[in-house]
């Protein structure tokens, strides 16, 4: 399932928002957000409380073009179709 020219993306906390990462990045790894804030993947998975941060609105416009991706099935309770 490797799609290389598919741009993903999976949902993150950071810095008390929820954002939109590189499908791809792995932990210890560095990139950007959707909304270009510099993220760095920690190897542990987010707390359940920061999953309720609240979702940045520039990342949920820019993810519309991208292929949402999952870290485990249901990780952040949504339903995906
Ligand atoms: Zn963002």
């Amino acid at each position: 399932m490797t799609t290389a020219n598919q741009r993903t993306f999976r949902w993150w906390p950071v810095d008390n928002g929820r954002h939109a990462i590189p499908g791809g990045l792995q932990p210890g790894a560095s990139a950007e957000t959707l909304c270009r804030h510099p993220v760095t993947m920690p190897a542990e998975k987010p707390t359940s409380l920061q999953w309720l941060w609240p979702t940045c609105s520039i990342c949920y416009e820019r993810a519309r073009d991208y292929t949402h991706v999952a870290l485990t099935e249901g990780y952040d309770g949504r339903c995906q179709p």
